[in-house]
């Protein structure tokens, strides 16, 4: 009986690769903790490995186009956390997506990807036209929009200036844990922009950005990429 029951609560053991930035890993840990604490209730905690990067090089490697590199960091952060013995890994960046299937060619395990567990969030919504902030890599490159686009969606960005903007707010200011109501209400006014032109919800496709942006600053539908990313971690190591 005491067998049966541990099997029950039995978790798969998910890898992060993380640090990108940490203030977003660290409400991916919070997040996924708080589902396996709501799903399994009493002092159960979620089996995790988190492979922590050093932001500082990533972030200058964006910077210098050097996506080759990136993808060899990704590729081993991958390799190391399947050697440690994880059953599933996920890239807690949307920027770092980019870089999917460089991690996709060194593991066979499964892995989350943060656009897919949205899409799915947005289509129980029954929506068609979403927005999309986050760096000006995920917002104007097609590893990530096109994979909305081939999903079905229409996604509207906002126009240059304000795209240079909301990628400086995340660097500058996310990244290293400020949060001004100034860029709070930048990003509000861009959501409404962005709604005014038909977009239905708005994919807060940067994983700080959930930090400085809630469901009250928007007037359409918050899809919170950090927070679905997260949920879905739950369900994998539940194996839902
Ligand atoms: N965390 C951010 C994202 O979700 C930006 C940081 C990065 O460049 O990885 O895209």
């Amino acid at each position: 009986m005491a067998d049966q029951q541990q099997r029950d609560f039995e978790q798969r053991t998910l890898g992060i690769i993380g640090g990108m930035s940490w203030e977003s890993t660290e409400s991916y840990y919070r997040l996924i903790n708080e589902g396996i604490k709501h799903q399994l209730g009493g002092l159960h905690s979620a089996d995790l490995m988190i492979h922590s990067v050093d932001f500082a090089t990533i972030n200058e490697l964006q910077e210098q186009g050097q996506w080759d590199e990136l993808g060899a960091i990704m590729a081993s952060s991958a390799q190391r956390l399947q050697a440690a013995g994880v059953q599933g890994i996920m890239i807690a960046s949307n920027t770092m997506h980019k870089l999917f299937d460089n991690v996709a060619a060194v593991t066979s395990l499964p892995l989350i990807h943060i656009a897919d567990a949205t899409i799915e969030a947005i289509k129980k919504q029954n929506l068609t036209t979403v927005a999309l902030l986050g760096t000006q890599f995920t917002m104007t490159q097609d590893f990530y929009k096109q994979r909305l686009i081939d999903a079905g969606l229409q996604v509207l960005i906002p126009e240059q200036d304000a795209r240079v903007e909301v990628h400086r707010i995340i660097k500058n200011e996310l990244c290293v844990g400020e949060f001004k109501d100034s860029s709070r209400e930048y990003y509000r006014q861009v959501i409404k922009d962005l709604a005014a032109q038909g977009a239905e919800g708005v994919i807060l496709g940067c994983t700080e950005i959930g930090l400085l942006i809630k469901e009250t600053d928007s007037p359409i539908s918050v899809f919170d990429t950090t927070a679905i990313h997260a949920a879905t971690a739950v369900e994998f190591l539940l194996n839902q």
